[in-house]
Protein backbone atom coordinates (compact mmCIF):
# COMPACT_ATOMS: atom_id res chain seq x y z
CA UNK A 1 0.00 0.00 0.00
CA UNK A 2 1.26 3.49 -1.02
CA UNK A 3 1.03 6.82 0.45
CA UNK A 4 -1.59 7.82 -2.32
CA UNK A 5 -3.80 4.60 -1.97
CA UNK A 6 -3.24 4.98 2.51
CA UNK A 7 -5.22 8.46 2.04
CA UNK A 8 -7.88 7.04 -0.08
CA UNK A 9 -8.63 4.87 2.31
CA UNK A 10 -8.03 7.25 5.35
CA UNK A 11 -10.66 9.89 3.59
CA UNK A 12 -13.06 7.01 2.76
CA UNK A 13 -13.26 6.80 6.70
CA UNK A 14 -13.04 10.50 7.45
CA UNK A 15 -16.03 11.31 5.29
CA UNK A 16 -18.35 8.21 5.91
CA UNK A 17 -18.05 7.04 2.04
CA UNK A 18 -20.77 4.44 2.14
CA UNK A 19 -20.31 3.64 -1.83
CA UNK A 20 -17.16 3.62 -4.39
CA UNK A 21 -17.21 4.38 -8.32
CA UNK A 22 -14.82 2.77 -10.06
CA UNK A 23 -14.64 4.67 -13.63
CA UNK A 24 -13.17 3.51 -16.76
CA UNK A 25 -14.33 4.16 -20.59
CA UNK A 26 -14.97 2.37 -23.72
CA UNK A 27 -13.68 3.22 -26.77
CA UNK A 28 -16.75 5.52 -28.06
CA UNK A 29 -16.30 7.77 -24.78
CA UNK A 30 -19.08 5.98 -22.85
CA UNK A 31 -18.18 6.27 -19.04
CA UNK A 32 -18.29 2.90 -17.46
CA UNK A 33 -18.70 2.38 -13.71
CA UNK A 34 -18.40 -0.73 -11.05
CA UNK A 35 -19.14 0.04 -7.54
CA UNK A 36 -17.34 -1.13 -4.44
CA UNK A 37 -18.28 -0.80 -1.10
CA UNK A 38 -15.75 0.34 1.11
CA UNK A 39 -14.71 -2.51 2.76
CA UNK A 40 -13.96 -4.16 -0.79
CA UNK A 41 -11.30 -0.85 -1.65
CA UNK A 42 -8.70 -1.90 0.12
CA UNK A 43 -7.78 -5.17 -1.66
CA UNK A 44 -9.16 -3.19 -5.30
CA UNK A 45 -6.56 -0.58 -4.89
CA UNK A 46 -3.86 -3.94 -4.30
CA UNK A 47 -5.13 -5.93 -6.81
CA UNK A 48 -7.70 -4.27 -8.96
CA UNK A 49 -11.54 -5.68 -9.98
CA UNK A 50 -11.90 -7.81 -12.33
CA UNK A 51 -14.77 -7.45 -15.27
CA UNK A 52 -15.67 -9.32 -18.26
CA UNK A 53 -13.71 -7.10 -21.07
CA UNK A 54 -15.43 -9.02 -23.86
CA UNK A 55 -18.36 -7.39 -22.62
CA UNK A 56 -17.76 -3.89 -23.26
CA UNK A 57 -17.78 -2.29 -26.12
CA UNK A 58 -14.18 -2.65 -28.30
CA UNK A 59 -12.11 -4.52 -24.95
CA UNK A 60 -11.03 -7.75 -24.94
CA UNK A 61 -12.01 -11.30 -27.35
CA UNK A 62 -13.82 -13.55 -25.69
CA UNK A 63 -10.89 -15.20 -25.24
CA UNK A 64 -9.01 -12.83 -23.01
CA UNK A 65 -12.23 -11.47 -21.31
CA UNK A 66 -10.40 -11.42 -17.58
CA UNK A 67 -9.76 -7.50 -17.68
CA UNK A 68 -8.62 -5.50 -14.60
CA UNK A 69 -9.47 -1.93 -13.65
CA UNK A 70 -6.81 -0.79 -11.24
CA UNK A 71 -8.20 2.15 -8.92
CA UNK A 72 -5.43 5.34 -9.81
CA UNK A 73 -5.60 6.63 -6.19
CA UNK A 74 -4.56 10.24 -7.86
CA UNK A 75 -7.82 10.37 -8.68
CA UNK A 76 -10.23 10.07 -5.76
CA UNK A 77 -12.81 12.41 -5.88
CA UNK A 78 -15.91 12.81 -3.55
CA UNK A 79 -18.71 13.01 -5.33
CA UNK A 80 -21.43 15.64 -4.89
CA UNK A 81 -24.94 14.64 -3.21
CA UNK A 82 -27.19 13.11 -5.66
CA UNK A 83 -30.27 14.62 -4.58
CA UNK A 84 -33.66 12.57 -4.98
CA UNK A 85 -31.61 9.80 -5.31
CA UNK A 86 -29.78 8.74 -2.07
CA UNK A 87 -28.61 11.02 0.64
CA UNK A 88 -25.31 8.52 1.14
CA UNK A 89 -22.17 9.84 0.34
CA UNK A 90 -20.13 8.28 -2.52
CA UNK A 91 -16.89 9.07 -4.23
CA UNK A 92 -15.04 7.59 -7.37
CA UNK A 93 -11.93 6.45 -8.84
CA UNK A 94 -10.54 6.49 -12.37
CA UNK A 95 -9.22 3.20 -13.48
CA UNK A 96 -6.16 1.87 -15.65
CA UNK A 97 -7.36 -1.14 -17.41
CA UNK A 98 -4.83 -3.91 -17.47
CA UNK A 99 -4.77 -7.82 -18.33
CA UNK A 100 -4.24 -10.11 -15.65
CA UNK A 101 -0.88 -9.81 -16.29
CA UNK A 102 -0.60 -6.30 -15.54
CA UNK A 103 0.00 -5.39 -19.12
CA UNK A 104 -1.77 -2.17 -19.70
CA UNK A 105 -5.04 -3.10 -21.76
CA UNK A 106 -4.61 -2.08 -25.48
CA UNK A 107 -8.11 -1.14 -25.09
CA UNK A 108 -7.96 1.61 -22.76
CA UNK A 109 -8.25 4.46 -24.11
CA UNK A 110 -6.59 6.16 -20.95
CA UNK A 111 -3.65 4.21 -21.58
CA UNK A 112 -3.50 5.52 -25.46
CA UNK A 113 -3.38 9.10 -23.74
CA UNK A 114 -0.87 7.96 -21.07
CA UNK A 115 1.31 6.99 -24.08
CA UNK A 116 1.01 10.51 -25.96
CA UNK A 117 1.72 12.13 -22.25
CA UNK A 118 4.88 10.03 -21.76
CA UNK A 119 6.10 10.73 -25.65
CA UNK A 120 5.89 14.27 -24.93
CA UNK A 121 7.50 13.77 -20.97
CA UNK A 122 10.39 12.51 -23.06
CA UNK A 123 10.95 15.25 -24.85
CA UNK A 124 10.75 17.52 -21.52
CA UNK A 125 7.23 18.71 -22.06
CA UNK A 126 3.72 18.62 -20.18
CA UNK A 127 0.56 19.13 -22.10
CA UNK A 128 -1.88 21.55 -20.95
CA UNK A 129 -5.20 21.72 -21.67
CA UNK A 130 -8.85 23.98 -21.37
CA UNK A 131 -11.62 23.33 -23.20
CA UNK A 132 -14.69 25.20 -23.46
CA UNK A 133 -17.72 23.04 -23.64
CA UNK A 134 -20.92 23.83 -25.16
CA UNK A 135 -23.89 21.94 -25.02
CA UNK A 136 -27.54 22.17 -24.72
CA UNK A 137 -30.09 22.21 -22.22
CA UNK A 138 -33.40 20.77 -23.70
CA UNK A 139 -36.84 19.59 -21.40
CA UNK A 140 -36.77 16.09 -20.91
CA UNK A 141 -39.56 14.78 -23.10
CA UNK A 142 -38.91 11.38 -25.06
CA UNK A 143 -38.99 12.81 -28.79
CA UNK A 144 -39.10 9.33 -30.53
CA UNK A 145 -36.28 10.81 -33.42
CA UNK A 146 -38.11 14.33 -33.81
CA UNK A 147 -35.86 17.19 -32.59
CA UNK A 148 -36.12 18.20 -28.83
CA UNK A 149 -37.48 21.21 -26.86
CA UNK A 150 -34.72 24.14 -25.85
CA UNK A 151 -35.38 25.02 -22.52
CA UNK A 152 -35.19 28.75 -23.13
CA UNK A 153 -35.07 31.25 -26.12
CA UNK A 154 -31.65 32.99 -24.78
CA UNK A 155 -28.88 33.87 -26.83
CA UNK A 156 -25.13 34.63 -26.73
CA UNK A 157 -24.32 35.88 -22.74
CA UNK A 158 -28.03 36.23 -22.19
CA UNK A 159 -28.44 37.18 -18.62
CA UNK A 160 -31.85 34.81 -18.85
CA UNK A 161 -34.16 35.37 -15.72
CA UNK A 162 -37.00 33.04 -15.78
CA UNK A 163 -35.69 29.66 -17.00
CA UNK A 164 -33.80 27.06 -15.66
CA UNK A 165 -30.29 28.06 -17.69
CA UNK A 166 -28.72 30.82 -14.69
CA UNK A 167 -30.10 27.76 -11.98
CA UNK A 168 -28.47 25.63 -14.42
CA UNK A 169 -25.28 27.36 -14.58
CA UNK A 170 -25.21 28.50 -10.57
CA UNK A 171 -25.75 24.78 -9.22
CA UNK A 172 -23.38 22.88 -12.28
CA UNK A 173 -20.65 25.67 -11.16
CA UNK A 174 -20.99 24.54 -7.29
CA UNK A 175 -20.90 20.68 -8.19
CA UNK A 176 -17.76 21.14 -10.18
CA UNK A 177 -16.17 23.25 -7.69
CA UNK A 178 -17.16 20.59 -5.35
CA UNK A 179 -14.87 18.35 -7.64
CA UNK A 180 -12.23 20.32 -7.84
CA UNK A 181 -12.68 20.94 -11.37
CA UNK A 182 -12.43 24.39 -11.18
CA UNK A 183 -14.37 26.56 -14.12
CA UNK A 184 -13.29 29.39 -15.44
CA UNK A 185 -16.35 30.94 -17.19
CA UNK A 186 -19.90 29.75 -18.12
CA UNK A 187 -22.27 31.46 -20.15
CA UNK A 188 -25.10 31.50 -22.14
CA UNK A 189 -24.31 30.36 -25.99
CA UNK A 190 -25.64 31.41 -29.31
CA UNK A 191 -28.76 28.66 -29.25
CA UNK A 192 -31.83 28.82 -27.46
CA UNK A 193 -31.26 26.67 -24.64
CA UNK A 194 -27.21 26.33 -25.59
CA UNK A 195 -24.87 26.35 -22.26
CA UNK A 196 -21.39 26.77 -22.29
CA UNK A 197 -19.04 26.00 -19.49
CA UNK A 198 -15.02 26.18 -19.92
CA UNK A 199 -12.81 24.81 -17.58
CA UNK A 200 -9.64 25.91 -15.73
CA UNK A 201 -6.25 23.99 -17.36
CA UNK A 202 -4.87 20.88 -16.20
CA UNK A 203 -2.73 18.40 -17.57
CA UNK A 204 -4.18 16.36 -20.52
CA UNK A 205 -4.69 13.24 -18.64
CA UNK A 206 -6.30 14.87 -15.53
CA UNK A 207 -8.17 16.69 -18.49
CA UNK A 208 -9.42 13.81 -20.06
CA UNK A 209 -11.07 12.69 -16.55
CA UNK A 210 -12.32 15.97 -15.67
CA UNK A 211 -14.33 16.36 -19.32
CA UNK A 212 -15.72 12.44 -18.51
CA UNK A 213 -16.61 13.47 -14.65
CA UNK A 214 -18.13 16.66 -15.99
CA UNK A 215 -20.90 15.24 -18.41
CA UNK A 216 -21.76 12.85 -16.05
CA UNK A 217 -22.40 15.80 -13.73
CA UNK A 218 -24.01 18.03 -15.81
CA UNK A 219 -26.27 15.59 -16.64
CA UNK A 220 -27.28 14.96 -13.11
CA UNK A 221 -27.83 18.64 -12.40
CA UNK A 222 -29.59 18.92 -15.30
CA UNK A 223 -32.46 15.86 -13.96
CA UNK A 224 -32.27 17.41 -10.49
CA UNK A 225 -33.81 20.04 -12.33
CA UNK A 226 -36.11 18.39 -14.41
CA UNK A 227 -34.53 19.20 -17.31
CA UNK A 228 -31.87 17.55 -19.82
CA UNK A 229 -28.40 18.19 -20.64
CA UNK A 230 -27.39 16.88 -24.26
CA UNK A 231 -23.80 16.42 -26.06
CA UNK A 232 -24.68 15.34 -29.31
CA UNK A 233 -22.69 17.45 -31.58
CA UNK A 234 -25.82 18.97 -33.75
CA UNK A 235 -29.23 18.18 -32.37
CA UNK A 236 -31.26 21.01 -34.50
CA UNK A 237 -30.83 22.19 -38.08
CA UNK A 238 -31.74 25.45 -37.65
CA UNK A 239 -28.91 26.18 -34.30
CA UNK A 240 -25.08 25.61 -34.51
CA UNK A 241 -23.65 22.50 -33.22
CA UNK A 242 -21.88 22.27 -29.79
CA UNK A 243 -18.35 22.67 -30.05
CA UNK A 244 -15.39 21.33 -27.38
CA UNK A 245 -12.68 24.18 -28.52
CA UNK A 246 -9.64 22.47 -26.82
CA UNK A 247 -7.16 25.29 -25.49
CA UNK A 248 -3.78 23.18 -26.15
CA UNK A 249 -0.15 24.26 -24.72
CA UNK A 250 3.12 22.44 -24.14
CA UNK A 251 5.05 23.63 -20.80
CA UNK A 252 8.94 22.72 -20.38
CA UNK A 253 9.38 22.92 -16.65
CA UNK A 254 7.39 26.27 -15.96
CA UNK A 255 8.40 27.60 -19.50
CA UNK A 256 5.88 28.20 -21.49
CA UNK A 257 6.72 26.77 -24.49
CA UNK A 258 4.51 28.13 -26.94
CA UNK A 259 5.51 31.72 -26.16
CA UNK A 260 8.38 33.77 -27.51
CA UNK A 261 7.93 37.78 -27.20
CA UNK A 262 9.83 38.59 -30.02
CA UNK A 263 7.44 36.74 -32.30
CA UNK A 264 4.50 38.96 -33.91
CA UNK A 265 1.94 36.74 -33.03
CA UNK A 266 4.31 36.03 -29.68
CA UNK A 267 4.16 32.37 -31.27
CA UNK A 268 7.28 30.05 -30.58
CA UNK A 269 8.82 28.04 -33.20
CA UNK A 270 7.84 24.91 -31.45
CA UNK A 271 4.31 26.82 -31.42
CA UNK A 272 4.14 26.72 -35.17
CA UNK A 273 5.44 23.34 -35.40
CA UNK A 274 2.94 21.95 -33.62
CA UNK A 275 0.21 24.18 -35.39
CA UNK A 276 1.66 22.80 -38.64
CA UNK A 277 1.39 19.16 -37.49
CA UNK A 278 -2.14 19.78 -36.37
CA UNK A 279 -2.99 21.07 -39.20
CA UNK A 280 -1.73 18.32 -41.45
CA UNK A 281 -2.70 15.68 -40.16
CA UNK A 282 -6.25 17.21 -39.28
CA UNK A 283 -8.08 15.20 -41.70
CA UNK A 284 -6.51 12.37 -40.74
CA UNK A 285 -7.66 12.23 -37.00
CA UNK A 286 -11.16 13.85 -37.59
CA UNK A 287 -12.70 10.89 -37.43
CA UNK A 288 -11.60 10.63 -33.80
CA UNK A 289 -12.40 14.58 -32.85
CA UNK A 290 -15.55 13.90 -34.71
CA UNK A 291 -16.78 10.27 -34.19
CA UNK A 292 -20.43 10.60 -34.99
CA UNK A 293 -22.71 11.00 -38.16
CA UNK A 294 -24.03 13.23 -36.49
CA UNK A 295 -21.09 15.20 -35.99
CA UNK A 296 -20.78 16.17 -39.58
CA UNK A 297 -23.95 18.17 -39.59
CA UNK A 298 -22.06 20.62 -37.14
CA UNK A 299 -18.74 21.09 -39.03
CA UNK A 300 -20.46 22.94 -42.24
CA UNK A 301 -20.47 26.65 -43.29
CA UNK A 302 -22.15 29.26 -41.74
CA UNK A 303 -21.71 27.81 -37.40
CA UNK A 304 -18.52 29.48 -36.96
CA UNK A 305 -16.93 26.07 -37.35
CA UNK A 306 -13.91 24.80 -39.19
CA UNK A 307 -14.57 23.60 -42.81
CA UNK A 308 -10.84 23.40 -43.81
CA UNK A 309 -7.27 22.83 -42.15
CA UNK A 310 -6.43 26.48 -41.18
CA UNK A 311 -5.26 28.81 -38.93
CA UNK A 312 -5.59 32.55 -37.49
CA UNK A 313 -5.18 35.13 -35.23
CA UNK A 314 -9.18 35.26 -33.80
CA UNK A 315 -10.56 33.82 -36.98
CA UNK A 316 -13.56 32.04 -35.82
CA UNK A 317 -13.07 30.15 -38.96
CA UNK A 318 -9.81 28.52 -38.54
CA UNK A 319 -9.85 25.14 -37.48
CA UNK A 320 -6.72 26.12 -35.01
CA UNK A 321 -7.05 29.92 -33.61
CA UNK A 322 -4.54 32.00 -31.16
CA UNK A 323 -6.53 33.90 -29.22
CA UNK A 324 -5.41 37.29 -29.07
CA UNK A 325 -6.74 37.65 -25.14
CA UNK A 326 -3.97 38.06 -22.78
CA UNK A 327 -1.85 37.93 -25.54
CA UNK A 328 1.73 39.07 -23.40
CA UNK A 329 0.99 36.67 -20.15
CA UNK A 330 3.44 33.59 -20.82
CA UNK A 331 1.60 31.40 -19.02
CA UNK A 332 -1.62 32.17 -21.54
CA UNK A 333 0.35 31.51 -24.25
CA UNK A 334 -1.54 28.56 -26.73
CA UNK A 335 -3.13 27.32 -29.38
CA UNK A 336 -7.12 26.70 -29.65
CA UNK A 337 -8.46 23.71 -32.29
CA UNK A 338 -12.22 23.86 -32.65
CA UNK A 339 -12.63 20.72 -34.09
CA UNK A 340 -13.96 18.79 -31.84
CA UNK A 341 -16.71 18.05 -31.15
CA UNK A 342 -18.53 17.57 -27.43
CA UNK A 343 -19.69 13.98 -27.92
CA UNK A 344 -15.57 12.43 -28.63
CA UNK A 345 -13.69 10.41 -26.47
CA UNK A 346 -11.88 12.58 -24.96
CA UNK A 347 -9.07 10.82 -23.85
CA UNK A 348 -8.35 9.77 -27.72
CA UNK A 349 -9.46 12.89 -29.49
CA UNK A 350 -6.49 14.46 -26.83
CA UNK A 351 -4.08 11.37 -27.80
CA UNK A 352 -4.74 12.42 -31.45
CA UNK A 353 -4.58 16.13 -31.58
CA UNK A 354 -0.99 16.06 -29.07
CA UNK A 355 0.49 13.33 -31.42
CA UNK A 356 -0.25 15.22 -34.36
CA UNK A 357 1.21 18.48 -32.91
CA UNK A 358 4.17 16.22 -31.61
CA UNK A 359 4.95 14.90 -34.71
CA UNK A 360 5.23 18.43 -36.66
CA UNK A 361 7.37 19.53 -33.83
CA UNK A 362 9.65 16.12 -34.32
CA UNK A 363 9.82 16.68 -37.92
CA UNK A 364 10.19 20.60 -37.96
CA UNK A 365 7.22 20.87 -40.26
CA UNK A 366 6.66 24.65 -41.70
CA UNK A 367 3.48 27.07 -41.08
CA UNK A 368 2.24 28.88 -43.38
CA UNK A 369 1.01 32.25 -43.07
CA UNK A 370 -2.50 32.77 -41.24
CA UNK A 371 -5.27 32.72 -43.08
CA UNK A 372 -7.08 36.34 -43.15
CA UNK A 373 -10.07 34.99 -45.02
CA UNK A 374 -13.13 34.31 -43.65
CA UNK A 375 -12.99 30.72 -45.13
CA UNK A 376 -17.14 30.13 -44.71
CA UNK A 377 -17.72 32.65 -46.92
CA UNK A 378 -15.71 30.61 -50.28
CA UNK A 379 -16.78 28.50 -51.91
CA UNK A 380 -15.24 25.07 -52.11
CA UNK A 381 -13.48 25.71 -55.74
CA UNK A 382 -12.39 29.09 -54.58
CA UNK A 383 -10.53 27.41 -51.30
CA UNK A 384 -8.72 24.82 -53.17
CA UNK A 385 -7.34 27.18 -55.80
CA UNK A 386 -6.11 29.39 -52.39
CA UNK A 387 -4.57 25.61 -51.33
CA UNK A 388 -6.63 25.33 -48.16
CA UNK A 389 -7.26 21.57 -47.07
CA UNK A 390 -10.83 20.74 -46.52
CA UNK A 391 -11.46 18.61 -43.97
CA UNK A 392 -13.73 15.49 -44.69
CA UNK A 393 -17.64 16.52 -44.36
CA UNK A 394 -18.76 12.88 -43.68
CA UNK A 395 -17.75 10.36 -41.41
CA UNK A 396 -17.61 8.11 -44.63
CA UNK A 397 -14.67 10.70 -45.73
CA UNK A 398 -13.17 10.89 -42.46
CA UNK A 399 -13.14 6.97 -41.97
CA UNK A 400 -11.37 6.64 -45.66
CA UNK A 401 -8.55 9.41 -44.43
CA UNK A 402 -8.26 7.46 -41.04
CA UNK A 403 -7.84 4.63 -42.48
CA UNK A 404 -4.47 5.56 -44.80
CA UNK A 405 -3.06 7.11 -41.38
CA UNK A 406 0.11 5.66 -40.01
CA UNK A 407 0.40 8.04 -37.43
CA UNK A 408 -3.70 7.80 -36.19
CA UNK A 409 -3.03 3.64 -36.61
CA UNK A 410 0.11 4.63 -33.88
CA UNK A 411 -1.17 6.71 -31.96
CA UNK A 412 -4.50 4.50 -31.18
CA UNK A 413 -2.93 1.40 -31.49
CA UNK A 414 -3.58 -1.50 -33.32
CA UNK A 415 -6.48 -2.66 -31.61
CA UNK A 416 -8.04 0.88 -30.61
CA UNK A 417 -7.31 1.69 -34.61
CA UNK A 418 -9.02 -1.75 -35.95
CA UNK A 419 -11.96 -1.62 -33.50
CA UNK A 420 -13.05 2.12 -34.30
CA UNK A 421 -12.96 1.94 -37.86
CA UNK A 422 -14.99 -1.32 -37.89
CA UNK A 423 -17.53 0.10 -35.66
CA UNK A 424 -17.94 3.73 -37.25
CA UNK A 425 -17.89 1.80 -41.00
CA UNK A 426 -21.11 -0.11 -38.99
CA UNK A 427 -22.58 2.90 -38.08
CA UNK A 428 -21.59 4.90 -41.36
CA UNK A 429 -23.95 1.69 -43.07
CA UNK A 430 -26.87 1.92 -40.95
CA UNK A 431 -26.85 5.20 -41.45
CA UNK A 432 -26.78 5.09 -45.53
CA UNK A 433 -29.52 2.70 -45.13
CA UNK A 434 -31.60 5.59 -43.79
CA UNK A 435 -34.73 6.91 -46.39
CA UNK A 436 -34.92 10.43 -44.36
CA UNK A 437 -38.28 12.85 -44.36
CA UNK A 438 -35.93 15.12 -46.29
CA UNK A 439 -35.89 13.06 -49.14
CA UNK A 440 -39.23 11.49 -49.26
CA UNK A 441 -40.31 15.48 -49.05
CA UNK A 442 -37.89 15.88 -52.21
CA UNK A 443 -38.23 12.57 -54.18
CA UNK A 444 -41.67 11.11 -53.44
CA UNK A 445 -43.91 11.73 -56.34
CA UNK A 446 -46.63 9.43 -56.53
N1 LIG B 1 -20.95 26.42 -31.57
C1 LIG B 1 -19.88 26.69 -32.50
C2 LIG B 1 -19.35 25.38 -33.08
O1 LIG B 1 -20.05 24.46 -33.20
C3 LIG B 1 -18.76 27.47 -31.84
C4 LIG B 1 -19.15 28.82 -31.34
C5 LIG B 1 -18.01 29.58 -30.64
O2 LIG B 1 -17.20 30.20 -31.33
O3 LIG B 1 -17.91 29.47 -29.42
O4 LIG B 1 -18.22 25.23 -33.45
MG1 LIG C 1 -18.52 28.78 -27.66
MG1 LIG D 1 -13.61 29.19 -28.43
Amino acid sequence: MNSEQEFVLSAIEERDIKFVRLWFTDILGHLKSVVVAPAELESALEEGIGFDGSAIEGYARISEADTIARPDPSTFQVLPLEAGISKLQAARLFCDVTMPDGQPSFSDPRQVLRRQVQLAADEGLTCMISPEIEFYLVQSLRTNGLPPVPTDNGGYFDQATFNEAPNFRRNAMVALEELGIPVEFSHHETAPGQQEIDLRHADALTMADNIMTFRYIMKQVARDQGVGASFMPKPFQEHAGSAMHTHMSLFEGDTNAFHDPDDSYMLSKTAKQFIAGILHHAPEFTAVTNQWVNSYKRIVYGNEAPTAATWGVSNRSALVRVPTYRLNKEESRRVEVRLPDTACNPYLAFSVMLGAGLKGIKEGYELDEPAEDDISNLSFRERRAMGYNDLPNSLDQALRQMEKSELVADILGEHVFEFFLRNKWREWRDYQEQITPWELRNNLDY
